[in-house]
């Protein structure tokens, strides 16, 4: 008889899941400094991957955050520049790194759409994708997953904060919430030894059978299951048709698509639609991982498959490390919040794996919640119950869009009905050669990576319209930030370029308020702007880092003889620039002559944006939104 005996450990954030998402999460809240554990009911991970594509808006909010102080030379390649830091020898390595150097990078989707003259495909170069990284990275989700795991190691270690271990062989068992925390009761799977844990908040990240969704009566996951059938492989290939830069869709009568796994071994992921079934009446039981998986077809069948479909051309498959098939589920909770619970990833949603989003869609979830829940956690927010909804309000529309788009790019791929049929083989081919702008936006779309938030669906975000009446070009709150090139101001002549996303990769644990000056000057004595920047950060330290980006050529350390923020012993916050670029970019132009104010929150996505005129509107929007620091 196995001795059961309950402990009770209070923690800020409880994550249950240590998948992707859940391991993101993770990673945040450590930067963040948060209190947290994070347990999983499996001992290890399965071998098998499940999510390949990492897609560039991840990739982006990968590289933002680094944890790693090493020495070292830095080739920090953006799409601008490559820059060579060998100064002082000194780099950080960022989450993205390993990604970057193992991953595999997909830079073109090839269109086989006519088996009898294979040789001339239609191909969709990557080039144009809206974010520094134009192409789809290819990882395994097993690697992405150690990965984030080694990720936590070396923020324990190298800076010695306080970063707990994934515990694995820990399942949650129930849960129940009261006014100011959540009892949650977890078990050992070995020793069957049940633990209470008493936490603030508690974030399912707990997968399509999530546990914490569940936990809660009304919290239903509601939806589809396709009633097309599919069937996976991960296996080799040699042919010359299928290559390791790029994904390979046969689209003949019924796609057969080959995704690169491996930039040297010929092994793709082949996933081939069988066929569609009458639709049966399915419960949310038979969900696994967003696909129903059923009897496990072998790789004769496969095989014979593939020779039917893709006949006359032939392609021999050899040594799969996983096959299966499987049915598609399209999903979504009704709610992402209840009190202090929390669903992230496939416990709030799932959905077709073409496009690659599932993983991609989950992490942004995490991104988005972290610095809400360290807000909270540090009573930082003037409303928190406003501030934690906002999660919901913000992320819930991004999922159903992600259902939708993929849906509907399944349904173009392999529908059977005339009209589908009809625009895959005759509407889509003239589109990829006439219009390739409009496949950039679906590309980009579906991707995720012209991603923003309406002003109007969330309580965090400013809705401004200037008071003067002027034309407003300004970033709209909930876009996402643009990058661009600047100087650094250094007491040298040598003036050192860095881009905005630099900038960001060290504000962005707080919000980075910054000032565009135009050509007025980045001195106090010369623009009263500065003063008004100062007040503010004075009155959000905590939470809010200044910078100023002004216009006016190059500017010498000697030329400002006053540096607001030097006090601080930090770097400068004073950036110039060149071209006029940044400030267009962020709609701050030139023949207004207004300055502007913009906030961006850790997510990297802009709170408000003013101009000078109205900054009133920004402290009077800072005031409900942000607890102001003690002096
Ligand atoms: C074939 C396939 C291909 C895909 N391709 C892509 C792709 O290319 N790109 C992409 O972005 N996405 C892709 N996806 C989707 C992606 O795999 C998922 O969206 C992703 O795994 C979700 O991560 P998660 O952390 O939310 O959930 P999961 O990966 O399911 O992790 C949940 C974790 O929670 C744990 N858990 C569950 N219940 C409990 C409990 N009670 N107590 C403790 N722990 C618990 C589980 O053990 C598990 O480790 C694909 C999916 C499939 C099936």
């Amino acid at each position: 008889m196995v001795s059961l005996f309950k402990e009770k450990k209070n923690v800020d954030v409880l994550i249950c899941g240590a998948g992707p998402v859940g391991l993101f999460l993770a990673n945040e809240l450590a930067e963040f400094e948060i209190n947290f554990r994070i347990i999983d009911k499996v001992e290890k991970h399965p071998e098998f991957t499940k999510a390949l594509l990492v897609s560039p808006r991840t990739m982006d909010i990968l590289d933002n955050r680094q944890f790693n102080l090493h020495l070292s030379v830095l080739f920090n390649q953006t799409k601008y520049i490559l820059f060579i830091h060998v100064f002082f020898l000194v780099s950080f390595r960022g989450l993205l790194h390993p990604f970057l150097e193992y991953g595999v990078r997909v830079k073109q989707f090839c269109v086989i759409q006519n088996v009898h003259d294979p040789s001339n495909p239609i191909k969709a170069e990557l080039s144009n994708l809206n974010s520094n990284f134009s192409f789809g990275l290819i990882n395994r989700q097993t690697k992405t997953m150690e990965y984030l795991i080694d990720a936590l190691h070396e923020k324990k270690s190298l800076r010695k904060k306080h970063v707990p271990n994934v515990e694995f062989g820990m399942e949650l068992i129930k849960y129940e919430e009261k006014d100011d925390h959540v009892i949650a009761v977890v078990k050992n799977t070995k020793n069957k030894v049940e633990e209470e844990i008493i936490c603030q908040y508690l974030v399912g990240c707990d997968g399509v059978h999530s546990t914490v969704r569940k936990g809660i009566n009304d919290w239903t996951f509601e939806g589809q299951t396709l009633n097309s059938s599919w069937a996976l492989a991960d296996v080799e290939v040699d042919h010359e048709l299928v290559k390791y830069y790029q994904a390979t869709f046969i689209l003949h009568e019924a796609p057969v698509v080959f995704f690169p796994l491996d930039a040297r071994k010929n092994t793709f992921r082949l996933i081939i639609k069988i066929g569609d079934e009458e639709k049966k009446n399915e419960t949310n039981d038979h969900v696994t991982h967003g696909l129903t998986y059923e009897a496990h077809i072998t790789l004769e069948e496969l095989q014979k498959l593939l020779d039917e479909r893709i006949a006359p051309i032939k392609m021999e498959l050899k040594n799969p490390v996983w096959i299966s098939n499987f049915k598609i589920n399209e999903r979504i909770a009704n709610r992402y919040r209840t009190g202090r619970v929390f669903i992230a990833g496939d416990a709030a949603h799932c959905h077709s794996p073409f496009g690659g989003q599932g993983m991609n869609l989950g992490i942004q979830d995490a991104h988005n919640l972290a610095f809400k829940l360290a807000l909270a956690i540090r009573d930082q927010s003037a409303d928190v119950n406003k501030l934690l909804d906002s999660y919901e309000h913000e992320r819930h529309p991004v999922g159903k869009n992600v259902i939708e788009g993929t849906g509907y790019a399944t349904k173009m791929m392999s529908g059977n009905d005339f009209y589908t049929s009809f625009f895959r083989t005759r509407v889509a081919p003239i589109l990829f050669h006439f219009f390739p702008q409009t496949v950039f936006n679906f590309q980009n779309n579906l991707m995720q990576n012209n991603l923003h938030y309406l002003p109007g669906s969330s309580e965090i975000l400013h809705k401004y319209k200037p008071r003067s009446g002027v034309e407003n070009k300004l970033i709209d709150a909930g876009h996402y930030v643009q990058d661009g090139l600047l100087m650094k101001i250094t007491s040298h002549k040598f003036h050192e370029l860095i881009t905005m996303f630099d900038i960001f990769r060290s504000t962005a644990l707080k919000h980075t308020l910054i000032l565009f000056t135009l050509n007025k000057g980045v001195t106090a004595d010369c623009n009263p702007l500065i003063e008004t920047l100062l007040e503010i950060y004075n009155d959000y330290k905590n939470t809010i880092t200044p910078i100023i980006i002004s216009y006016q050529g190059i500017v010498h350390a000697a030329d400002v003889p006053f540096m607001p923020f030097q006090e601080e012993g930090r770097e400068q916050h004073i950036f110039v620039e060149r071209k006029f670029e940044l400030h267009e970019k962020y709609g701050v132009m030139n023949e207004f002559g207004q300055q502007a104010f913009v906030l961006v929150r850790p997510d990297l996505y802009v709170a408000s944006a003013v101009f000078e005129d109205d900054v009133d509107e920004l402290k009077a929007f800072l005031d409900q939104y942000l607890v102001k620091a003690d002096r």
